[in-house]
């Protein structure tokens, strides 16, 4: 089926769903990282973007949260950039673990097979991986000016999240070196994990992560900046990995009632990518029990729902002025 929508329809149906969460209740902030712990749990931001730039943006959406797990997306991105979407598959691997995102156990279960870049292994694994191999300060330089890339605008360390993740990474800390037994970790594993706790840090906004998920939806056109970032092959198989796990062992569920392949992340983020047509992006700190924001989750949701949109729906959408 043909279906057109309007910027107005979009606008209405994004503001419609920013209220509607902001009535959702339930959830806890991420209690394991003491600076996410303390955040204002009432935050609420919700950022849609458009193929030409327009953006539609509600709320707390200038307030820099934590990216945490949605910076597992732009590394990934930038593995396959650097390599080649086959070079990922083979040597991270694009499976749902099916397990939390911190899951020891699926190391073990998974020791001689591959995971997925988008849980704490894989995204170790994959900074392990960036270019060049041994140098940090030039690994962390590409890690950040591919996210400038992808959202059109520069991320910013917050240095306290940094000091309080860094300070209390034991799970992951165990990981690294799990890795570096099965042979998983392509790099010296501190360098790694520091890595990869560094990019968990980083402050973003609402508003970025729309143009980030933009870029994505577009073929790896910069919606914002005009700039191609990335070969549009790409696109597909990071919309695939977003979609099999992006909500952890929720994924399934998530996917069948959004029908928006999206991605959180424990700052309270989700990141949502509907190829060729839109980017969407949700912020509040309360988590449930998977790790996943409870306001975000109603807000896309709710978004996706009033506007009848679904990646598997076989819709052919036009969006006009
Ligand atoms: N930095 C967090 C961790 O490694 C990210 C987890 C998440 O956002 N799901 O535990």
């Amino acid at each position: 089926m043909d279906i057109t929508l309007t910027h107005s329809q979009i606008s209405d149906a994004a503001e419609a769903a920013y209220k509607y969460a902001l009535t959702v209740s339930g959830g806890e902030n991420a209690h394991y990282i003491p600076y996410l712990a303390n955040i204002d749990p009432g935050l609420l931001g919700l950022s849609v973007m458009l193929p030409d730039g327009t953006a539609f943006d509600f709320g707390d959406h200038t307030y820099r949260f934590g990216i945490e797990s949605v910076s597992k997306v732009p590394t990934a991105v930038l593995v396959m950039r650097q390599y080649s979407p086959e070079i990922l598959l083979q040597k991270i691997g694009a499976d749902a673990t099916g397990l939390p995102f911190n899951s020891i156990f699926a190391i073990l279960l998974e020791n001689d097979h591959p995971s997925t870049p988008l849980v704490n292994a894989g995204a170790i694994s994959a900074c392990s991986m960036v270019k060049p191999t041994g140098d940090s300060d030039a690994k962390w330089k590409a890690i950040t000016d591919n996210i400038t890339d992808l959202c059109g605008s520069a991320p910013e360390l917050i240095d306290e999240l940094y000091r309080s993740e860094s300070a209390t990474n034991f799970n992951n800390r165990a990981i690294a070196w799990l890795l570096k037994n099965y042979g998983r970790i392509y790099d010296d594993p501190d360098m790694s994990l520091d890595l990869y706790t560094r990019q968990c840090s980083l402050g973003i906004t609402s508003s970025q992560l729309a143009a980030m998920a933009g870029t994505l939806a577009f073929g790896g056109r910069n919606p914002l900046t005009g700039k191609q970032v990335f070969d549009p092959a790409i696109s597909p198989k990071i919309t695939t990995l977003i979609a099999t796990v992006g909500f952890y062992q929720n994924t399934g569920d998530w996917l069948y009632t959004s029908g928006i392949p999206a991605k959180s992340g424990v700052g309270g983020g989700v990141l949502g990518v509907l190829p060729g047509v839109l980017g969407i992006a949700a912020f509040a700190p309360p988590l449930d029990a998977a790790g996943n924001s409870v306001r975000a989750q109603a807000a896309v949701k709710f978004f996706m729902q009033k506007l009848g949109l679904g990646i598997m729906n076989g819709n052919n959408v036009t969006i006009v002025k």
